[in-house]
C-alpha cells in the first residue's frame, strides 16, 4: 500500500470559484454602466497553483481565456482541448518561441525591447496578438511609463507589417492587498495608456476583489481580469479568509496517522525536543512532511484536523512525518484519517500564515510525490 497522504483536486470547487469571481465583476460592471462584466484570463502558472493544468482546463472552461508563464503548459492546454485564448505573462523568451506562438496560437504580453526586436524578424502565419506591459512601479516587468508610448507604437508598427493582431495594455500592481491599494499606479497606467485603443488587463486577484469597479470601468475597451489565487478558493489578503468571497478549497490534503505516542510530563516531541509535554497526553504521528511540500516552520499550534476535531501539530515538522495533539480527539488511533489542509480542514491560508509564508507558496509547493486524486 503507498504512504496514505493525498491531494484532492476538486474541478467542481474551481468551476464554483470563477463563477463567484464572474459573478462580483458582472454586479461591479451594472454598478458601473460598463456594458459587459470584463472578461477572464484564469491564470494557471506553476501547473495551476499545483492542482494540475488538465484539471485546471476543466475546471476552467467558463473562462474567456487561460493564462500562464510556461510555454510547455500552453502546449499541455491544447492538448488538453483547450480553444481558447492563452496568455504567456512572461512572453517570449527567444525567439524559437515564435514559432509555437503562431502554431499553438498564443497571446503573448511584450515587456522588453528583445521581445519587440524578436518579433520584428517574425513571419508568423497569423497575426500574433499581444499586450504590452507597462511598469508601474513594481520594477519587475514592463516598459517604464518613459518608454511606454515608443514600445506601443512600435507594436503598432509590428501590425502594420501583419505580425501583429490586436495589441493590448497591461500592468501589474504592487500594493493591492496592502494599505497603499491600486489608485496611485491605476492613475498612472490610466495617464500613459490614453489615447491607445485595445484590450486592457490589470487586476489580479486582489485588486478585483478589493476594487471591483477598476476591473469592470465602462471605458469603452475591452477589460480583462487576471484572477489566480481566488479561483483555487485561498485568499490574497493575509486575515480575510476566502470563504468571506464565497470561495471554496479546492485543494484538500489529506493523510492518516501511522503511529500513536503516550508521553508523560516532560516528555519531548521531534527533532530539537521542541515541544514538551506538561502532563500525561497522547500524540498521533501524521504521514505528511515537509518533503510533501508540508512547511517545516509550520510552529506548534498549527492547526490541524484528525478525525473531523481541530487540533495542533506539535514541535518540528520533519521530512516525511508530523505529530499532532490527540488529546482533543480521545477516539483517534492508527488509520484516523488527517487534513493538513481544504476541505474539512484548516484553511491553507491558515497554514500558511503559521509557518510565516502565503497560501499561494504551499500549494505551489506540493511534492510531486503527494498523488493527485479527483473526486469529481
Ligand atoms: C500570478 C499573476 C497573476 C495572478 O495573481 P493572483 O494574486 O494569484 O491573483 C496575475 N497577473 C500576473 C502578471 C501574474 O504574474
Amino acid at each position: 500500500m503507498p504512504r496514505p497522504i493525498s491531494a484532492a483536486i476538486s474541478a467542481a470547487a474551481l468551476a464554483h470559484n470563477l463563477q463567484a469571481v464572474q459573478a462580483l465583476l458582472a454586479a461591479a460592471a451594472a454598478q458601473t454602466g460598463a456594458p459587459a462584466p470584463p472578461n477572464v484570463w484564469a491564470v494557471i502558472k506553476a501547473n495551476a497553483y499545483g492542482h494540475g493544468v488538465r484539471t485546471a482546463v476543466r475546471g476552467f472552461s467558463a473562462a474567456q481565456g487561460l493564462a500562464m508563464l510556461d510555454l510547455d503548459e500552453a502546449v499541455r492546454c491544447r492538448e488538453a482541448g483547450w480553444v481558447g485564448p492563452i496568455l504567456l505573462l512572461e512572453g517570449i523568451f527567444e525567439p524559437a518561441d515564435i514559432e509555437l506562438l503562431d502554431r499553438y496560437h498564443l497571446t503573448s504580453c511584450i515587456h522588453h525591447d528583445e521581445q519587440l526586436a524578436m518579433l520584428g524578424h517574425a513571419r508568423p502565419r497569423r497575426r500574433l496578438d499581444a499586450y504590452v506591459k507597462l511598469n508601474a512601479g513594481m520594477n519587475r516587468l514592463g516598459f517604464s511609463p518613459m518608454h511606454y508610448r515608443q514600445a506601443h507604437a512600435r507594436a503598432r508598427a509590428l501590425r502594420e507589417q501583419g505580425v501583429l493582431g490586436t495589441v493590448g495594455k497591461m500592468a501589474h500592481f504592487s500594493f493591492a492587498d496592502g494599505p497603499e491599494g491600486i489608485a496611485e499606479q491605476h492613475e498612472l497606467f490610466l495617464r500613459t495608456t490614453a489615447g491607445l485603443s485595445g484590450p486592457v488587463s490589470v487586476c489580479n486577484s486582489a485588486a478585483l476583489l478589493r476594487f471591483a469597479q477598476v476591473a469592470a470601468r465602462a471605458d469603452g475597451q475591452s477589460h480583462w481580469v487576471r484572477p489566480g489565487i481566488c479561483l483555487y478558493g485561498a485568499s490574497p489578503f493575509a486575515g480575510t479568509p476566502a470563504s468571506v468571497y464565497n470561495l471554496k478549497p479546492a485543494m484538500t490534503l489529506r493523510s492518516r496517522l501511522i503511529a500513536v505516542q503516550r508521553l508523560q510530563a516532560g516528555d519531548r516531541v521531534g527533532y530539537a525536543g521542541l515541544f514538551t509535554a506538561s502532563g500525561p497526553m497522547r500524540v498521533g504521528v501524521v504521514a505528511c512532511g515537509y518533503a510533501d511540500g508540508y512547511p517545516r516552520h509550520a510552529c506548534t499550534g498549527t492547526p490541524v484536523t484528525v478525525g473531523g476535531v481541530r487540533t495542533r501539530v506539535l514541535g518540528r515538522v520533519s521530512m516525511d512525518m508530523l505529530v499532532v495533539d490527540l488529546e482533543p480527539v480521545p477516539t483517534a488511533g492508527v488509520g484516523t484519517q488527517v487534513v493538513l489542509w481544504g476541505e474539512g480542514g484548516p484553511t491553507v491560508d491558515e497554514v500558511a500564515e503559521s509557518a510565516g509564508t502565503i497560501g499561494y507558496e504551499l500549494l505551489c509547493a506540493l511534492a510531486p510525490r503527494v498523488p493527485l486524486v479527483f473526486p469529481d
